[in-house]
């Protein structure tokens, strides 16, 4: 399955994924094929919608004190839901799908999560660091929310006018 990286201002990025329903090779099929891209493109996470699929779906790959992210550290989420969430955190975060603009973004510092694998089975998982603020920023995409939604006005205006002077370049180099 041949995948690319959808793009601000993209309105596929606004959509809300669907709750997946069917555990099959479909879905796996789509899993199989999210994990290369979101390593070429060194990122850490990467939900559907990305990729262009509005299904409940991410994946994350968090770096281990090396900075390594060998695959048996890759999660597959399917249908998140947050149970808990406590705590504050701020982290400058980028998004593969806005490609070079980091920002600070403020969230919760620690979270519980119920969710499904790729076969359908419930799953539990406590996160905290990096991990509770990738998840939380994941499962923005799913309801259609980009980190940059959450910037103050000021900022929000900063970031338009950069990010198009940015893809201006692209286009004439
Ligand atoms: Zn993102």
């Amino acid at each position: 399955m041949k995948l690319t990286i959808v793009e601000y201002p993209d309105r596929r990025l606004r959509l809300k994924s669907k709750e997946v329903t069917s555990f099959n090779s479909k879905l796996h099929n789509l899993l199989d094929s999210m994990y290369p891209i979101m390593m070429d493109t060194n990122g850490i996470g990467l939900a559907a919608i990305q990729v262009a699929y509005p299904l409940k779906a991410l994946i994350l790959n968090i770096p281990d004190e090396e900075g390594e992210q060998p695959k048996e550290n890759l999660l597959e989420i399917i249908n998140p839901i947050v149970t808990l969430q406590n705590g504050e955190t701020i982290y400058q975060e980028g998004c593969l799908s806005v490609p070079k603009f980091y920002e600070d973004i403020k969230r919760f510092e620690t979270l519980t999560l119920n969710y499904q694998d790729r076969d359908g089975n419930t799953q539990m998982l406590e996160a905290d660091g990096l991990l509770a603020i990738a998840i939380q920023h994941e499962m923005d995409h799913l309801e259609g929310v980009l980190f940059i939604d959450k910037l103050s006005y000021s900022r929000r205006k900063k970031f338009e006018k950069e990010y198009k002077r940015m893809q201006k370049e692209q286009k004439n180099s």
